[in-house]
């Protein structure tokens, strides 16, 4: 299995194994790998020559150096899935100096107003962070196709925007949310969360699916105060935003129009893990 710890190898190695009608598809993460990642790399594996899969814990997208701090950093497992997948991935997985190059600090992007909605406006910095990653990593990889996670629907809008903006040659394409058993998002952080917390954590979808239901009958305002009120009551979650966006300018929804597609997102802390969801709500 290729795995490369600097941009100048892989770059070489990508140079020799690309050829005239071969396409490469990039998986790019922050490791401690799970299901939901895997998926997005068999759908990577299923529709080009190559997949190249980062593995990169970007500390500019961090607003808190806690959550950085403990962000889960298991490069000899994920290296296993991995190559228990498919042992072709090329695995890319820098040191810090190998992105930033002694600079650690962000680009500033303008998003046309998606940046400054829910993820943006809770966790300030994050997309120029995520922008800044996005951007250095397409520039190493030179990928066709970049597969993204519609668990992070901010975060794939944003680097459709960037993308655009930028007039750059890849493909993005949002993946669908792998969850567990009990619906819950699959998420690096979960391994955080103790066996009851994980359990309990299913309200989250539970809440997600309702709300869905309520919005066919119900305006946005009253479907927030619903989840509001739930989880009032509820001791061992703290809603930090649930919010009804149009799923193009991500603004939020005052009134229902029909010709809008809506999606509900959600951030939710248990015990100081922060956990997010989203469903469309069409
Ligand atoms: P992360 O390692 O959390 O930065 O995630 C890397 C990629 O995997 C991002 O595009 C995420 O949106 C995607 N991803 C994370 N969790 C899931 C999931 N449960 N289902 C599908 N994709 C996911």
């Amino acid at each position: 299995m290729p795995i490369f710890y600097g941009k100048v190898a892989l770059v070489e190695f990508l140079n020799s194994v690309k050829s005239t009608n071969s396409t490469i598809g990039f998986v790019p993460t922050m490791g401690a790998l799970h299901q939901g990642h895997l998926s997005l790399m068999q759908q990577s594996l299923a529709e080009n020559q190559h997949t190249v899969v980062s593995i990169f814990v970007n500390p500019t997208q961090f607003n808190n150096a806690e959550d950085l701090e403990k962000y889960p950093r298991t490069l000899e497992e994920d290296t296993k899935k991995i190559t228990q997948l498919d042992p072709n991935i090329i695995i890319y997985a820098p040191t810090v100096d190998d992105i930033y190059e002694g600079k650690v600090t962000s680009q500033d992007f303008d998003f046309d107003g998606l940046e400054n909605q829910m993820e943006g406006k809770f966790r300030p910095g994050h997309f120029n962070g995520v922008g800044t990653i996005v951007k250095r990593l397409f520039e190493i990889v030179s990928p066709d196709n970049a597969y993204f996670g519609e668990k992070d629907f901010q975060q794939l809008q944003i680097v459709k925007k960037m993308v655009s903006k930028n007039h750059l040659n890849v493909k993005i394409i949002g993946c669908n949310i792998f969850r567990e058993t009990n619906g819950l998002a699959m998420s690096s952080r979960n391994e955080r969360l103790s066996a009851e917390e994980r359990e309990k954590a299913s309200i989250i979808y539970q809440t997600l699916l309702e709300a869905k239901e309520k919005f066919k009958t119900q305006d946005c305002n009253e479907v927030k105060n619903w989840v509001n009120t739930i989880f009032e009551s509820n001791d061992i979650f703290d809603l930090e935003y649930f919010e009804i966006a149009d799923e193009e300018t991500l603004i939020p929804c005052e009134k229902q129009s029909k010709d809008k597609n809506y999606r509900a997102f959600i951030a939710v802390f248990v015990n100081n893990i922060r956990l997010i969801d989203t469903i469309s709500l069409k």
